[in-house]
């Protein structure tokens, strides 16, 4: 039984603090970045080490406590906390080695890619993460991972080396080709299912200091035709370059014209890793094509660019998000995604379709836990709003064009992108082919689903 008692003695086990509702960081620490999941734990054990990792799974075990594990807090379906049991934060685990003869980087459980990209660059490496600085290095990378660099080097799992865990039963483990082959292949796009990770080791690259970044700007009207014409300037672009189209409210940028700014545009945002006059060759096509109505594409830190879209997503706004994994864009796609921007329910929402295929699509579908390796795109719904008295139609609108879409589409989606309420239907084709062999993994290091509170694989060793 939980009393004083217990929890005095599981406190002076922790290097780190030990929160109850009434300290004063509770509050701060508990909160996601998505305010629509607003869970509020018995306890917060800020952990700073494996041993301290260690001791909390004992404790919630031992008392039965319903447990949730904190990365970065980023993810939109809000899973790093839990109401009444205890939340594993981890992230005063964030220090990152690089190790430039190996080109290879040691990152704890907790960090976020800003810290990754903070100490590669000093070598010139990166490895392939996501767009967003402030999302956590646990949770992406467990997902799959994908970025401005995956075209070209593959996804994170790719590029994971081996990952040191702690299982249900307090153990730690170490996940790599020859250590627990079986559980390194399930961390690769199983989620948190299957312990928590402490440390990740990843392989490096060269990137930047300087890439080819930034935007060509279309209005709605000329959306459509830009789109089918990044069909096709995708279709056959070389690994270096990858093109993300976003379509959402013009922001007051100087670089766009005052009268398009609050207006439904298309940015074509655009990456190319490697030398700037190739790549300013190579994105010419696109960069030229119809009229667009501004450009901003020019040489930039990699770092900078990493953390260019920061602001559009902040930590504390309500979130909702629907995807799909796309093949190709086709005419009919391309015209519902116009129809559904054009219904763009608040200034923050946004469609974002990112390209893929390059060297993800190279890796067969059932070699990492990641299944989807045959998709060209995602295209994500990203209802964004301030208040809870808003809730409702921003999510509508979400709801409604990712079943639009769904009359076009391949119907499956990217686990990392999946909502808090999602049902198993979608849940199975984010796991895709893989699901059995997941739950038989689960069954081997998880049988009693003590990590539950992620996109969960439910055990059975019969797969
Ligand atoms: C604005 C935005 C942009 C994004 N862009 C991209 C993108 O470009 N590419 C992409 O691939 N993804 C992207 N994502 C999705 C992102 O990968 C997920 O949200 C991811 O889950 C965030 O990881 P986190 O550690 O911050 O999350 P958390 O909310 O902390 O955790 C998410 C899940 O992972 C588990 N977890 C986290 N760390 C660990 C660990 N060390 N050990 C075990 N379990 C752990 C948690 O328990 C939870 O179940 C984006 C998300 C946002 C919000």
């Amino acid at each position: 039984m939980m009393n004083n008692a217990s929890l005095e003695q599981f406190e002076t086990k922790l290097r780190g603090p030990l929160l109850r509702p009434e300290s004063d960081d509770y509050d701060n620490t508990r909160r996601l970045w998505n305010a629509m999941v607003d869970q509020k734990p018995a306890l917060i054990a800020r952990c700073t080490g494996v041993a301290d990792v260690v001791e909390s799974v004992n404790f919630a075990q031992e008392h039965s406590l319903p447990l949730a594990v904190r990365g970065g807090g980023h993810n939109v379906a809000g899973l790093a906390s839990v109401d009444d049991g205890l939340m594993i934060d981890l992230s005063l685990m964030d220090s990152v080695h690089v190790d430039p003869e190996e080109r290879t980087a040691r990152v704890q459980g907790g960090a976020t890619w800003s810290a990754v990209d903070h100490e590669t660059q000093l070598f010139g490496l990166a490895t392939p993460s996501g767009i967003i600085s402030t999302t956590g290095v646990g949770g992406l990378t467990l997902g799959g991972g994908f970025g401005w660099l995956s075209r070209k080097h593959g996804l994170t799992v790719d590029n994971l080396l081996s990952a040191d865990l702690v299982t249900a039963g307090g153990e730690v483990v170490k996940a790599s080709p020859n250590n627990n082959p079986d559980l390194f292949w399930a961390i690769r796009g199983g989620g948190g299912n299957f312990g928590i990770v402490t440390s990740f080791e990843f392989q490096l690259h060269d990137a930047g200091p300087q890439v080819l970044f930034g935007p060509t700007i279309y209005q709605l009207k000329d959306a459509a035709e830009a789109l089918r014409h990044y069909q096709a300037f995708a279709s056959d672009a070389p690994n270096e370059c990858t093109v993300y189209a976003d379509f959402m409210t013009a922001p007051p940028l100087p670089f766009i014209p005052k009268e398009v700014q609050g207006t439904t545009v298309l940015f074509m945002i655009q990456m190319y890793v490697g030398s700037i006059e190739e790549g300013l060759e190579t994105l010419k096509p696109l960069r030229e094509f119809g009229n667009p109505v501004a450009d901003a594409v020019a040489p930039t830190l990699y770092k900078e660019a990493q953390c260019r879209s920061d602001p559009l997503f902040p930590k504390g706004r309500r979130y909702y998000w629907k995807s799909h994994n796309i093949t190709a864009l086709s005419d009919e796609i391309i015209d519902e995604l116009v129809s559904c921007a054009k219904k763009l329910p608040t200034a923050q929402c946004d469609i974002l379709i990112q390209q893929l295929g390059g060297r993800i699509n190279e890796v067969a579908p059932d070699s990492t836990a990641y299944p989807h390796r045959k998709s060209g795109f995602v295209a994500t719904l990203g209802a964004q709003w301030e208040q809870e008295a808003q809730d409702d139609e921003p999510v509508a609108w979400a709801r409604d064009c990712h079943a639009a879409l769904g009359e076009h589409v391949q119907g499956s989606a990217y686990v990392n992108f999946l909502s808090h309420n999602e049902n198993q239907e979608w849940l199975q084709a984010a796991y895709g082919n893989n699901a059995d062999r997941l739950r038989r993994v689960k069954a081997q290091y998880d049988p009693n689903n003590f990590f539950r509170r992620n996109h969960n694989i439910v055990p059975s060793a019969a797969g």
